[in-house]
């Protein structure tokens, strides 16, 4: 328990104590059920895919959807994807994760084009630890080889804090995968971690703007003027945006007259099972 103590803060030299607290061990505790459950959640099928749709809001139609994770687990319920992955990224089963994640999503851009014979292209989050794998970009060839769907349609995320743990490995990884036909949409744009020099360095084909900055477009002229500037910065690159997390009629009405081709959001939907 002192050890724990210790952890909150070492390395902090400004601080020489540090009182134990239960709530250091519950939290231990409830890490180790979450990594001890993992295996036999996914040898059980406890996890799925929800999809939330993209609009384009310039032409009033779906163009897309985004797959997330959700842990249907037996006795809590629906556990949000915020509570375990980052520490499946800590001990590396986000792969596990993620691989599944792109498999179903894959599936699902098939299904829909023998069922309807339209193609709607699925976006998939790819985790700063995933890109740190090797075989990444063969990985995800084989996926869509196997799904029998274009490269161009299992659209891949990449967040851009991963931008800052391996800037070389990372751009590397991208320029490959544009390389072989995948696109690529940097996700949570404007979040904290961003180097505008990012922006002249990774090649990609959408920003998605982080929903911090939607929040605010609808409550002061500043907020407004910050995500016209994003706008800008978009035109420059020549990328479409998609503003994420918009959730009322005036944040949609702005957005739209600022330019921005696509919107997710709850004002839309919320995530929701394929079917939906
Ligand atoms: P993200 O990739 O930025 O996904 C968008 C998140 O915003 C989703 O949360 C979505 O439900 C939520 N959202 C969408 N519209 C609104 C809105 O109008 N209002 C509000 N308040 N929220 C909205 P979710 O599903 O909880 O996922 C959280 C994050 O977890 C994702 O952020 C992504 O970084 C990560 N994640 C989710 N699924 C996966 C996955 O399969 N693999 C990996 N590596 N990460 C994932
Ligand atoms: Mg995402
Ligand atoms: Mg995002």
């Amino acid at each position: 328990r002192a050890h724990l103590a210790l952890n909150t803060v070492k390395g902090r030299y400004t601080s020489r104590y540090a009182f134990y607290d239960e709530k250091m061990r519950a939290a231990l505790v409830e890490e180790q059920m979450i990594l001890r459950e993992m295996e036999t959640a996914l040898e059980e099928n406890q996890f799925c895919i929800h999809l939330q749709p993209v609009y384009n809001v310039q032409e009033n139609c779906i163009v897309g959807s985004e797959a997330l994770v959700r842990w249907n687990h037996p006795e809590f319920g629906m556990v949000s994807p915020a509570s375990f992955i980052s520490l499946f990224e800590e001990n590396g089963l986000i792969q596990l994760v993620d691989d599944y994640v792109w498999r179903k999503a894959a599936a699902q851009v098939k299904k829909w084009q023998d069922e309807f014979g339209v193609t709607i292209p699925v976006s998939v989050n790819v985790s700063r630890i995933d890109i740190q794998d090797e075989t990444i970009v063969e990985n995800i060839i084989s996926i869509v080889e196997e799904a029998g769907i274009e490269r161009k349609d299992l659209h891949l995320e990449i967040t851009e804090s991963a931008y800052a743990s391996d800037t070389q490995q990372l751009i590397d990884k991208v320029t490959e995968f544009r390389e072989k036909g995948f696109v690529i949409e940097m996700d949570d744009f404007g979040a904290g971690y961003s180097s505008l020099n990012m922006l002249t360095s990774l090649p990609i084909d959408i920003l998605k703007v982080d929903m911090r900055f939607i929040r605010g477009v609808s409550e002061d002229e500043k907020n407004l003027r910050m995500m016209e500037l994003i706008m800008d910065i978009a035109e420059f690159l020549k990328v479409p945006v998609v503003a994420e997390g918009v959730e009322d009629e005036d944040q949609y009405q702005i957005l739209k007259k600022l330019g921005c081709e696509m919107i997710q959001g709850y004002y839309f939907s919320k995530p929701v099972q394929a079917a939906e």
